[in-house]
Order: structure tokens, then C-alpha cells, then sequence
């Protein structure tokens, strides 16, 4: 009886999982076009408030057509669109942004900032309704705002002139293939050269990654060059702020290293007539300094010291959501784990919900214990988010540790493989 139920129970949620995640017909709802949608993120460390502010129509969308909704549940934030008729979730997805983590700085204490975001989903037939996440300190998604949006309601997209698109390799069609694109950032006009070698030198790096290497026929790459005023980026000597087209700066969140970007939205507009789903922001810098955010961006520089290094390191938080597995921590990345919850993140554990994560790839012995799985190179090492007890890595050495090798480990090459398959269609 026992048998009988458990397996009704399986054929149950085959169907049902079946029904909600894999059955959804792109053409039934979605154009072949893009909608991008502007937002505000307005708070401080207690609130957060979201704006949708525009929303508009693209020529095409690179995404997937299958895996439509995401069940990785990656991201800090994280959006769900229904059909308004069915009432039906038909298309999701999570990422992270520099918001989150201004949140944990001391700025956002006790002042309170505006940040333009955008997010892009396939174009929808008819009206959707959105839900849009924030995850708290639990590790819980709250439900911060839901909308109807009309798609007869859409501006066009007008593309922004004066920059250059260059299409350096097109192994597949969009939605068999993770499209990224490089952009230029501090590069002037006498230049563009410099930063179509930079670019190219970058690819070649890029697609020797060892959790990429398999899948470089999947994987189409352009570039994309606007000329800045100036050479760099602000704030690289601590105090003078220079005129670059994405106004990328140094010192943010009070690092000297962290090299961010304000203005997302611009961005946003910039590749409003260029297929991509992933952009790294190439900085002509000798300076070292990096920035990687779960499906955001990279912002990496041309001629530091260790650029390859920061390159995969900033990949990996991009693409694959992995967490910094050192323990050195920044004023603001103190407190960023809460050591009572299990973090999203698939390369760290706080051991909370451990069976989430690693777990399975370890040997276990007849009473129980998990030990080291020589094979795989799977263990329990602690020392990882900024912490050095209470939070968990699987591998002694990983680029998401330290520059002592330029591979992944196990776990954050399994966080690839999941998140390439969520984005390529087969
Ligand atoms: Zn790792």
C-alpha cells in the first residue's frame, strides 16, 4: 500500500512539476521580441521600495524559449510573471544587484538612495502580471510589488547612436547559446583598437575557463565600443572623478578595489538593439580592481595585474551566482551571511540545510559521518563568506578563494552546468 501510494505521489509530481515548469508554450505568450523593463530601487538598510517606471519594446529576445520558469530560486531579488488571464506563472528569474549590497553599508544607515535598474523578459502577447522578491536576512523571498503591465503600453526602445556593435563569434542561434557581450568603458576614441584587442585577448581567456571550456560552441560573444571623454575610471587615484561613457567608479562601498557602476539603466539602453544575456564592462585600467553580480554585470579591467584571475573570479559571481569563498571581509560584507539560514548561493553552506547543497557528492560512512570524496575533490573546509568559522566551502583551493589557481572547483563547475542549462535551449 505503502508502494502503491508513494509511487501515485511520484507520477503526481511528475505531472504536476511537469505542468508548471517545463509545459509552458513560449509562442502561446511571448513574441519573439524583447520588453525591458525600468525600475527604481529606492531605500536604506531597513526598506526598499520598487518604482517600475517604463517599460519598453526591443527588436529580439536571446533568452531561452524553454526553462521559461527558473527553479533554481538563485538571486537576491527575484521576478515572476503571470498570464492575467490564466493566471498562470510563464516566465521567472532571479539576480542580484549592487543595491542589496549597498544595504549592508554604513552609508545606508541612516541615508536613504534611489538606484535605475532594468530586467528583461520575452515579450508578452497580452498583459502580465509581476511579482517582484527581495530576499531577507532569513534567506526568504518577500513579495515587494506586484503589477499588471500592458504590453500595448510599451515605448520603443531608440538606440543609443554613437557606439559600434561588433559580432566577434556567433557559434548558435540565440537561444541555443549564452550570449555575452564585452563594453567598453574609459576607452577614448584614439582607443578603439586598444579595445578590440583587449576584447579578443578577454574571449580567448573567457572560453578557456575550465567550467566553460564544453560548452564554447554555445557560447556567442560580441563587442560593443562607445568612446568616453576620457581615459579609466573615476576615482582611481581616491579623488578625481573622470567623463567615461558608464561612469564606472572606484572605491565603492568604501573598497578601494570595488569598482562599481551607478547608472544600470544606461546600460540597459546602450544594448537596447543588441542580442545578449550576460555584459562584462571592460575597464581601460592598470588598476586593479573587479566586480562581478549574479545576473548583472562584470566589471573587470584591461591591464591589471592578475586580469585573467579577476575575470573568471567576477564570472563566476555573474553567471553561476557563486559566493567569495575567502574570509576576509570589507565593511560591508561583515554581516552579509546570517549564520542561522542556508545562503542561496550553491558554493557555501552555513550547514543549515546542507542537503541543499554538496552533501550528496560526499562519501559517508555506515554511521553516518560525510567525509572528503578524493574523486571529485568534494569536502567541508571552513572558512568562506567573509567568515572564517561557521561558513563552509567544498575545496581547499578555487578561483572563487584565491588567485592561487585560475580553476573552479567542483561545486561552483556544478553551479555552471545548472546555470547553463536553465539558459540554453537543447
Ligand atoms: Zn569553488
Amino acid at each position: 500500500m505503502l508502494y502503491v501510494s508513494k509511487l501515485l505521489l511520484k507520477c503526481f509530481l511528475v505531472i504536476f512539476f511537469k505542468d508548471v515548469f517545463s509545459q509552458i508554450d513560449y509562442n502561446k505568450y511571448f513574441t519573439s521580441s524583447r520588453l525591458r523593463i525600468e525600475y527604481t530601487l529606492t531605500g536604506n538598510k531597513d526598506t526598499t521600495i520598487v518604482t517600475i517606471n517604463d517599460w519598453y519594446k526591443e527588436d529580439h529576445w536571446s533568452g531561452p524559449y524553454k526553462n521559461l520558469v527558473d527553479t533554481l530560486l538563485w538571486g537576491n531579488y527575484y521576478i515572476q510573471i503571470f498570464d492575467s488571464i490564466e493566471n498562470r506563472l510563464i516566465y521567472s528569474r532571479g539576480f542580484s544587484n549592487l543595491f542589496y549590497e549597498w544595504k549592508f553599508s554604513s552609508e545606508a544607515k541612516n541615508t536613504t538612495k534611489s538606484f535605475s535598474q532594468f530586467f528583461c523578459i520575452p515579450y508578452p502577447r497580452s498583459t502580465v502580471f509581476i511579482k517582484f522578491f527581495e530576499r531577507n536576512y532569513n534567506q526568504s523571498l518577500v513579495l515587494l510589488k506586484s503589477q499588471y503591465i500592458n504590453p500595448n503600453y510599451s515605448k520603443i526602445a531608440i538606440p543609443i547612436k554613437d557606439k559600434f556593435y561588433f559580432p566577434y563569434q556567433v557559434k548558435n542561434t540565440t537561444n541555443k547559446a549564452i550570449d555575452i557581450v564585452i563594453i567598453s568603458e574609459g576607452y577614448t576614441r584614439s582607443d578603439s583598437l586598444k579595445f578590440f584587442e583587449d576584447a579578443k585577448n578577454m574571449t580567448e581567456k573567457l572560453l578557456k575557463m575550465n567550467s566553460l571550456k564544453k560548452f564554447s560552441s554555445k557560447i556567442n560573444i560580441g563587442f560593443v565600443f562607445q568612446s568616453s571623454n576620457e581615459k579609466g575610471a573615476s576615482l582611481q587615484d581616491g579623488k578625481t572623478f573622470k567623463n567615461t561613457n558608464l561612469k564606472s567608479y572606484f572605491y565603492a562601498l568604501g573598497v578601494e578595489r570595488y569598482i562599481a557602476i551607478d547608472d544600470y539603466n544606461y546600460i540597459g539602453r546602450l544594448l537596447s538593439n543588441i542580442d545578449y544575456d550576460y555584459f562584462i564592462v571592460l575597464v581601460n585600467t592598470l588598476k586593479y580592481c573587479g566586480a562581478g553580480i549574479f545576473n548583472y554585470y562584470s566589471i573587470v579591467p584591461s591591464d591589471a595585474l592578475f586580469k585573467d584571475y579577476i575575470l573568471y573570479h567576477e564570472f563566476g559571481h555573474q553567471f553561476a551566482g557563486l559566493a567569495d569563498e575567502y574570509e576576509e571581509a570589507d565593511e560591508y560584507t561583515q554581516n552579509f551571511y546570517n549564520l542561522n539560514a542556508e545562503p542561496w548561493e550553491y558554493n557555501i553552506t552555513t550547514l543549515v540545510q546542507f542537503s541543499k547543497k554538496w552533501k550528496k557528492y560526499m562519501k559517508k560512512t555506515k554511521n553516518g559521518t560525510y567525509y572528503y570524496n578524493k574523486k571529485l575533490n568534494v569536502g567541508l573546509y571552513k572558512g568562506a563568506g567573509y567568515r572564517s568559522e561557521k561558513i563552509y566551502r567544498s575545496s581547499l583551493l578555487c578561483i572563487m578563494r584565491s588567485f592561487e589557481t585560475l580553476d573552479f572547483c567542483f561545486v561552483c563547475s556544478e553551479a555552471f552546468k545548472l546555470m547553463l542549462n536553465l539558459n540554453i535551449d537543447k
